[in-house]
């Protein structure tokens, strides 16, 4: 690393510092170096393989880590114990939020063997320790015993409009446990038409957080379900069918 980008890194991690300090969040030296060594890993992995698309370092502490640990302002991981990160890429929010509470025990669920790969040795190099790559459709994975209403929080970033989300990773939730799925265009629209699917697959609908990215200034969505009840077992459907044909 040049001595420039050493003191960019620094003013950074120094802003990422604040920014979740004003939320409540305190981050040490380890996790900072942490998060210095996933930025590294993320771009030269990157280069090799598609795992983002934003790889300029200002960008990737604010729209993918600073994003990724948003859900810790609004809901309490400490007593978060087992959590899953569905259709996780590159890591998020898993990864960060695993950094930031490192008593998670962590379960990411990817369809792509390459990005688990990725994620395989992201964890190792960060050394941390209680982190499960499963390497899936979640459609299937929901499936198994050891998946199943067992996690006391799923996320879901970025993957797919809430109706479908919702049958990807309501059946993994426990109940009483909730899932926030982390959205970056507005919400209400999705939200009106995902009322079939919350009733159908055991949930309610919690509330909805917003907040703005600093720096970017763009609007951010967090959409909270709360499990009130198991999943029936017709759920999910056939891999690949919540997205043809949504429960609307
Ligand atoms: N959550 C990350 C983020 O916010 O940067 C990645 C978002 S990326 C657009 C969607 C990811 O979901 C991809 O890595 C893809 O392989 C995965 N995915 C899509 N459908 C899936 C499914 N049915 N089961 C498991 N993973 C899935």
């Amino acid at each position: 690393m040049s001595e420039n980008d050493s003191s960019k890194s620094a003013s950074l991690a120094e802003i990422l510092i604040r920014l979740t300090a004003e939320k409540g969040l305190a981050l040490n030296q380890r996790q900072m170096e942490q998060f210095d060594l996933y930025y590294r890993e993320l771009v030269e992995w990157n280069e090799k393989m598609n795992l983002t698309g934003i790889t300029d370092r200002d960008q990737v502490y604010i729209k993918h880590f600073y994003d990724s640990l948003s859900l810790a302002f609004f809901e309490d991981l400490s007593s978060v114990e087992t959590l899953a990160d569905i259709g996780s890429g590159a890591g998020f929010p898993g990864i960060p939020l695993k950094i930031a509470f490192p008593h998670l025990k962590l379960t990411i669920v990817d369809s792509l063997n390459k990005r688990i790969g990725f994620l395989r040795h992201l964890a190792d190099t960060l050394g941390l320790e209680g982190v499960t790559l499963v390497h899936g459709r979640a459609e299937d994975i929901a499936r198994l015993t050891e998946h199943r209403d067992r996690y006391d929080a799923v996320t879901a970033r970025a993957v797919a409009r809430l109706a479908v989300l919702n049958e990807l990773c309501l059946p993994f939730v426990k109940v009483g446990g909730w899932f926030a799925a982390m959205k970056g265009a507005a919400v209400a629209e999705e939200t009106a038409e995902a009322g079939v699917s919350i009733r159908e697959l055991g949930a309610e609908l919690a509330g909805t957080h917003s907040f703005r990215l600093p720096m970017e200034d763009a609007e951010r969505y967090m959409v909270m379900l709360r499990k009130i009840k198991s999943t029936p077992k017709k759920y999910p459907r056939k891999a690949g069918l919540p997205v043809k044909q949504p429960l609307l």
